[in-house]
Formats: C-alpha cells, structure tokens, sequence
C-alpha cells in the first residue's frame, strides 16, 4: 500500500516540523515519513524568541539576538545582562521555509496538505484519517490540540496568555538594536498581569507586543488601544513618527493540568498538545527543541517513547504554584517577576525557568519571593494535584 509510513506528523507547525528536522539528521533519516498540515505555511504567522546558551540548529535563521534586556516595573527597573544566555528571535515564516528547503534532499518525506479529522489506532498500527484518505504510520506524532481541551482542565488552573503584537517601522531611528524590553510592568494591571515587550531588530524596527495573563481575552479593541497608548508614554512616539507594517495575534494555554503525552501506544502527542508549553511562562519553542532531540534519540536507539515527558518535575509544582498565585490573586505577577529578577542574577531566573537548577538555586529562587502568599499557592497547587489524582 501507498499510504504506509514509518512515522507520520500529524500537524506542521513548531513541533512536527522540529521534530522532522531533528529526525532528518538521524539515523532514521531514510524511513518513509508522512507530514500532513492543512495549512501551507507560507505565512508569518509568528514569532518565536527563547534563550540559550550558545548556538541553536536554527542559527542561519535567528532574526535578532541580544545579551541585554531591561526588566522594567513600577518598583524596579534594571538593564540585565543574561551572559551566558542570548534571547533570540526567529520569525515563523523563515523557520518553515527553513525546514521545507531541508526536506527537498529527502524523497522519502512525503507532504500532504489535508484536514485531519481522526486518529486511531488498532494491532500495533495508528491511523490518520483525512479528508481524502487513510494513512497508516508505524508512528504517529501529533500536534492537534483537542478541541475541549479547557474542559480536561477540571480541579486546574487554566489561564491564557493572550498577545497582539505590532512590528513598527519609524521614519527616524528611534531604537538601540542591542537593547530589548522582556517585560515592562510599569503599564496599567487592571487586575492581570499585563506587560509590553520591546524587540528592536534594528534602529527603525521594533516588535512592541502588549501580553497578558488572564482567564478571559480582551475585546478586539483593547489590545490596540493599550499600545497606541504605550507608543508616546514610553516609547516616546507620536502616530506620526511609525507606521505598523505587521501584526501578530496569539493566544497561549497557561495551566497546570498533565497534558495526555499520548493517545494510544503508536500516537504520541507532540507540542503545546502534548503539553511543551511552560506553564508558568508559555514559553514552548525550546521545549519543543529538547523534546523533539529526546524523541529522536528514543526512537532511534530504544524504540520507545517515554509516557513522562513533561510535568514529571518539581518543576512541575513550581510552575502550579505561581499559576495559583496569579489565577486567584493572591500577589500580583509583576511584583513577583520583578521580586525575582532583583533578587538573582538574570541567569540564574532563566536556568530556574528552563528547569536547570538544582535545589540550592531552587531555595535561592524561593527566598527570592515573599513567603505567605507563596506557601498559599503552594497550598491550591498541592490541593489541584490532590483533586486530579481522585478523578
Ligand atoms: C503568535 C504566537 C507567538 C508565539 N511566540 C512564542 C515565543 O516567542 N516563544 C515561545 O517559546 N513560544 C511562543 N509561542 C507558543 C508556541 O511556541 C507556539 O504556539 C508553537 O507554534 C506551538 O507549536 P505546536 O507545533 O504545538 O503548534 P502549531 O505551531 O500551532 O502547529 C500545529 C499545526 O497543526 C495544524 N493543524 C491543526 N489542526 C489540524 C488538523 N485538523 N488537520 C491538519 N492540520 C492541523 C496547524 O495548521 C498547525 O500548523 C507563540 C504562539 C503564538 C500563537
């Protein structure tokens, strides 16, 4: 039969096509492989940043790069070093034209532009059903998120971090390249978490992004009115000093719930659906990078996938808790970012939210924040672990 496979990536976006680039310079490099998007991706539909050290796969694609970044909020405001981290940007659309001209060296990869509509699997073997066909895979990695997902939420926090981003042009240089916003809490909370983040790529262009952290999205509105508000109260510029040449919109699940890693032995659940997305950051893009190397090497040296990819950790706990703090109000989130980022060097902040520490850095972070309203985070996070293990 045709339609048969090694493996197939049941959706293209970050995860299916990290994890077909990482398996592309693997050992299983020449198995039958099957990618099925129903988009093209031909957009830029948007921008990743992450922080490392040193290079990434990606590197003749990061857009921008820089070592320095304010944190900047009501009650403290600093240009931190991140040495030796470098926050990078890659736009969405270079890292898919990226991996779609590595696959042209590869036959065996086949690409389908189809809708999936359901995933099965039965005597050792998953199926993709599509529109139009049938596709039978070895394995399957999927990264379609499930349509009631909120609902698998029950006993959870579940929060989204929602965003519009405007790439401004100015007509004069305005911006220092080297220097970016990662948060600027000194905007209106009205009762979130809200921040702006500055990305100059270079003297003209910035990505200005207002973010926010809350159960429900704005009206469509607000989000361009909170930043033309932002463009003369911080950036100093008037309407007639930029023009918006490209927008971004986004919403991101921020929850401590176990995402399923997998939904049948052959159907392994991939990205944001197979729960990347760091709960307490919405950070994925790097995760989604560790996971797919993790995947490959299970693949190509064991043959099987490990069931606790994610959400297995202490970490895990960490994440819940300031979830808590945040969903129910107990400490503002601006007070607590800032809290952390005053208290420890900036990178000892990205190797805590790259889940890198060890406990003494762990202990040094959780001295770094006011006790009670952590140990009553502490408290809902532990009872939310509690109600899911009875259900
Ligand atoms: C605008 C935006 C900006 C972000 N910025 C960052 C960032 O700066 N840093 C960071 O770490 N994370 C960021 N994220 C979060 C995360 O990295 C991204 O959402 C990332 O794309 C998740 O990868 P994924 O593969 O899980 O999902 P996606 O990239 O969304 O891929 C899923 C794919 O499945 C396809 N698909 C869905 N349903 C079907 C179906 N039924 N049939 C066929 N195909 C289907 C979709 O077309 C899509 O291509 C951002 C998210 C958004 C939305």
């Amino acid at each position: 039969m045709n339609n048969q496979y090694d493996i197939i990536l049941a959706g293209g976006g970050a995860a299916g096509l990290s994890l077909l680039y990482h398996l592309l310079q693997s050992d299983w490099k020449d198995r039958r492989i099957l990618l099925i998007d129903r988009e093209r991706k031909n957009q830029n539909d948007r921008t990743w940043c992450f922080w490392e050290v040193g290079s990434s796969p990606y590197e003749s694609i990061v857009h921008q790069q820089w070592q320095h970044m304010y944190f900047r909020s009501p009650g403290f405001s600093q240009l931190l070093n991140l040495q030796p981290y470098t926050y990078k940007m890659i736009r969405g659309i270079d890292f898919y034209q990226h991996v779609y001209q590595a696959l042209a060296d590869f036959p065996n990869v086949t690409v389908l532009n189809e809708e999936v509509q359901e995933m099965r699997e039965s005597d050792g073997v998953a199926q993709v059903i599509t529109e139009r066909d049938t596709h039978q895979g070895a394995w399957v990695f999927s990264s379609l998120r499930d349509k009631d997902e909120v609902k698998q939420a029950n006993g959870h926090q579940y929060l989204l971090q929602h965003f519009k981003g405007w790439e401004i042009r100015t007509h004069q240089p305005r911006f220092n390249p080297q220097e970016a916003t990662l948060m600027d809490f000194r905007i209106d909370q009205q009762g979130d978490c809200r921040f702006m983040y500055v990305l100059p790529t270079d003297e003209q262009t910035a990505l200005v992004e207002y973010t926010i952290f809350s159960a429900q999205l704005l009206g469509k509105d607000e989000y361009n009115q909170e930043l033309q508000k932002y463009m003369p109260e911080y950036l100093g510029l008037t309407n007639s000093d930029y023009q918006v040449v490209h927008q971004e919109f986004g919403v991101i699940p921020m929850t401590d719930m176990t995402y399923p890693s997998e939904q049948g032995k052959r159907i392994i659940r991939i990205g944001t659906a197979g729960g990347a997305t760091k709960a307490s950051t919405g950070y994925t893009f790097q995760r989604i990078q560790r996971d797919s190397q993790q995947l490959v090497r299970q693949l190509t040296t064991t043959g099987k996938i490990s069931t606790a990819r994610f959400s297995n950790n202490r970490f895990h706990l960490f994440d819940s808790v300031l979830l808590n703090v945040m969903g129910r109000d107990i400490y503002p989130a601006g007070k607590a970012f800032a809290d952390l980022f005053k208290n420890n060097p900036p990178a000892r902040v990205l190797r805590f939210l790259d889940e890198d520490t060890h406990l003494g850095e762990d202990f040094a972070i959780m001295n770094s924040v006011p006790k009670m309203p952590f140990i009553k985070g502490t408290w809902f996070a532990l009872q939310s672990k509690f109600v899911a293990a009875s259900y």
